[in-house]
């Protein structure tokens, strides 16, 4: 019996592939719907199709170009692979259709109060009082099952802060743009269509600020808001206790780059099915993320440290460096999924990214 607090993409998404092993699980969901409210872009790299099929149903758009800008205005074009914009509502709800479809059960409207550890360990919602011996924590980044079992520690987190904007004038549609400046802001202006965008800024602080500054850029009319937050990765988090384990942002397991954690969640989902199904060991979760997605989430954490600290005249070098049609073609043919790969071929083509590191010994803007 397994059962999974948080029918995110991630919990989900272990639902379907522990109940297709033929264990019993069940899915506890604070909300009545599946997927609602969103606080999330929907870009999925092309990666997700090694995870799974995917449907149009939940695709609103495909992109194949992004735009980079620095805080100067410079500008660098860089043609991506096919990336899927998805409506996270549908999506969501598609995984726990085919979760469904495998046996998992699922009880909406049902949120964790409390989780107290024991050999059973007493999962508490409102009035019912639930026993089991493995627990799983999809609850997202201020996840309570973190916390009841000591895992939460001392977390990290950017806010993340976007609209749905019908805009003025015509975009184009193929192209995703992305807006960088001092400390961990990143700014992104995402196409459903050439006339309604998801934008937003993610940042430490001062979100409202560079939101609005943002908006400066693209007037529109706001149809609605998407704000969340978004957790740090820390490589050192402990996931699991005592058959209670993390998964997903509440384990941490974000890009801290793009910030995107729907992707790296449902690959640590496929290690923990395989722990929880063969009865593996305690520590074996542990070890099995660091060794599948951990050096690649490390890759983007270092990254997001070097960025963090870059001036105005980095950013600008940097645009110039991806100028180069030699280093478009290792970010078209290795994809910003896959970070430590990324970063060595470039390393090798261009050994001036080197230069980038030694941003590592100043302060961190914040
Ligand atoms: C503004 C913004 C933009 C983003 N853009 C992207 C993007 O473009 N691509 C990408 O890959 N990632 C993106 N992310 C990150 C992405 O949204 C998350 O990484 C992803 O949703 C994680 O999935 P999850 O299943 O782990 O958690 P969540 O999606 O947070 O799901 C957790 C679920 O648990 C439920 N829950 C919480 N507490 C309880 C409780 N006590 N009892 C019962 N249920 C509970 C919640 O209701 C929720 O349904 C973005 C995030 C933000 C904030």
């Amino acid at each position: 019996m397994v059962s999974i607090i948080g029918a995110g993409p991630v919990g989900n998404y272990l639902a379907a592939k522990l109940a297709k092993k033929g264990l019993k699980v069940d899915v506890y969901e604070e909300h009545k719907k599946i997927g609602a409210p969103v606080a999330c872009t929907g870009i999925l790299t092309p990666y997700i199709k090694d995870l799974m099929k995917i449907d149009e149903n939940y695709i609103v758009n495909k992109i194949n170009e992004t735009y980079v800008y620095s805080p100067d205005g410079n500008q660098v074009k860089i043609k991506l692979k096919k990336n899927y914009i998805v409506d996270r509502t549908l999506f969501d709800s598609a995984l726990a259709k085919i979760a469904k479809s495998e046996g998992a059960k699922y009880h909406l409207g049902k949120r964790l109060t409390s989780l107290k550890l024991g050999k059973q360990h007493k999962l508490k919602f409102g009035k019912d009082i639930f026993k089991d011996s493995t627990v799983v924590g999809a609850d997202g980044p201020n996840t309570l099952v973190g916390r009841s079992a000591g895992l939460f520690e001392n977390r990290k987190f950017v806010a993340g802060h976007q609209a749905r904007v019908k805009l003025k004038e015509k975009i184009d549609s193929n192209v995703v743009e992305f807006f960088l400046d001092k400390g961990n802001y990143i700014g992104w202006l995402v196409p459903e269509t050439n006339k309604i965008a998801r934008i937003g800024v993610a940042s430490h602080k001062n979100v409202n600020k560079y939101f609005n500054d943002l908006m400066k850029r693209r007037e529109g009319k706001i149809l609605g808001w998407q704000s969340g937050a978004i957790p740090v990765y820390d490589h050192k988090a402990n996931i699991e206790n005592n058959g209670i384990y993390l998964i997903g942002d509440a384990a941490t397991q974000v890009k801290a780059t793009t910030y995107g954690g729907i992707i790296p969640g449902m690959k640590a989902a496929d290690v923990l099915t395989d722990v929880i199904s063969e009865n593996k060991s305690e520590g074996c979760y542990q070890k099995g993320v660091k060794n599948t997605i951990g050096k690649n989430l490390w890759s983007h954490l270092i990254i997001r440290k070097i960025m963090n600290r870059f001036s105005k005249e980095d950013y600008n070098k940097l645009i110039k460096l991806c100028e180069k049609k030699s280093v478009k073609d290792l970010i078209y043919k290795y994809d910003r999924e896959y970070a430590s790969k990324l970063v060595f071929k470039l390393l090798i083509n261009q050994p001036k990214f080197a230069s980038f590191a030694k941003c590592l010994f100043r302060k961190e803007i914040i």
